[in-house]
């Protein structure tokens, strides 16, 4: 599908905020829409569909990577990643956590976790009103058709004949744990865990009839991030006499790695049938496992981050 170097795949959309809402006290959904959403790709279902998001920071109003709404470059990151830092703005990495049509064109949910002293993806979502600017970089409508859809669009729900399954996540996971859970179908059974910070950000939505919706809530526990989760999946597959057959898991990476360590090394689960994302890295600005630590280093010039 490489067209003169473009890639059919990927596009940037322009895509202004239609609409701002507080679904609780750390969670912030965001409504963009705009009339190059059209060219928009979302696979049916769009399950744990990622994008990535082009943000102004305090040196760089509005970023842009060339034309919006038509094909990137394959070498569109490394690109981005050769300007200068002051002006390219950043890029973290979220979960399409809804995608319709609405009256006037598409409309596209992003849920981010906001944070008193976030990055620029917290940070921008915190000032966020009607009217705002972010690029979104994600699938295009071609991308999304045929059977390789999934694959091409980074979703990374692949239980193959699983039935059992297991879900876990920390805020950051919740939008792709209650997109799947809408719209899973009925065959699966097991359970989902959701750690977030206080009750108010529990969510109150559809679920699915076989998989049991579990909220943790981490603030009034006295425990660190992510011990809940690891707890609670320890808790139910020792239950079981046979662990799930399937896990989906996601959050912060160190506590990503504990759990996958349990299921595959303790709990002798086939590591083919976990998969993983560490979505953000404690103590590390950037989407993903390989965000640059906080405390900067001399000679490293890179202020973004890509999974
Ligand atoms: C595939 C994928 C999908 C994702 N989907 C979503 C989503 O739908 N919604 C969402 O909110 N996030 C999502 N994330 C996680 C998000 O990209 C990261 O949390 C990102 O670091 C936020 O960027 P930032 O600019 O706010 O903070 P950064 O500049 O990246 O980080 C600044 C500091 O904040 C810390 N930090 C980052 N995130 C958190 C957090 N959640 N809680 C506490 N400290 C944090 C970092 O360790 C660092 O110390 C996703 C990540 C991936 C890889």
């Amino acid at each position: 599908m490489n067209d003169g170097g473009r890639d059919a795949h990927v596009a940037c959309f322009d895509t202004p905020v239609l609409r701002v809402q507080d679904v609780g006290p750390h969670v912030r959904r965001i409504t963009f829409g705009g009339p190059e959403l059209e060219r928009f790709g979302v696979p049916e279902p769009a399950l744990d569909l990622r994008v990535k998001l082009l943000l102004p920071t305090s040196s760089s109003p509005v970023p842009g990577i060339g034309e919006t709404g038509v094909a990137l470059p394959h070498d569109w990151y490394q690109q981005w990643l050769l300007r200068p830092e002051p002006g390219r703005g950043a890029i973290r990495s979220y979960t399409v956590r809804g995608f319709r049509r609405g009256t006037d064109g598409f409309e596209l949910d992003v849920d981010f976790v906001v944070r008193e002293a976030g990055g620029p993806g917290s940070t921008w979502a915190r000032s966020a009103v009607p009217g705002s600017r972010a690029l979104i970089i994600g699938p295009t409508s071609e991308a999304a058709a045929g059977a390789l859809a999934h694959t091409r669009c980074g979703i990374t729900w692949t239980p193959g004949p699983a039935n059992d399954v297991l879900l876990a996540g920390d805020e950051t996971a919740v939008p792709a744990i209650t997109a799947m859970l809408e719209t899973l179908p009925a065959r699966f059974t097991g359970n989902a865990f959701l750690e977030v910070p206080d009750a108010g950000d529990v969510q109150q939505f559809p679920g699915h009839p076989g998989i049991r919706t579990h909220w943790l809530i981490r603030n009034s526990s006295g425990v660190g991030h992510g011990q809940l989760l690891l707890a609670a999946v320890k808790n139910s597959v020792t239950e079981q006499e046979r662990g799930p057959e399937y896990a989906w898991i996601a959050g912060e990476a160190s506590v990503v790695t504990g759990m996958r360590r349990y299921l595959v090394r303790d709990r002798g689960m086939d590591r083919n049938n976990v998969t993983f994302r560490g979505y953000w890295s404690a103590g590390k600005s950037g989407s993903g496992v390989n965000g640059i630590p906080d405390k900067p280093r001399p000679g490293l010039n890179y202020s973004g981050s890509d999974e």
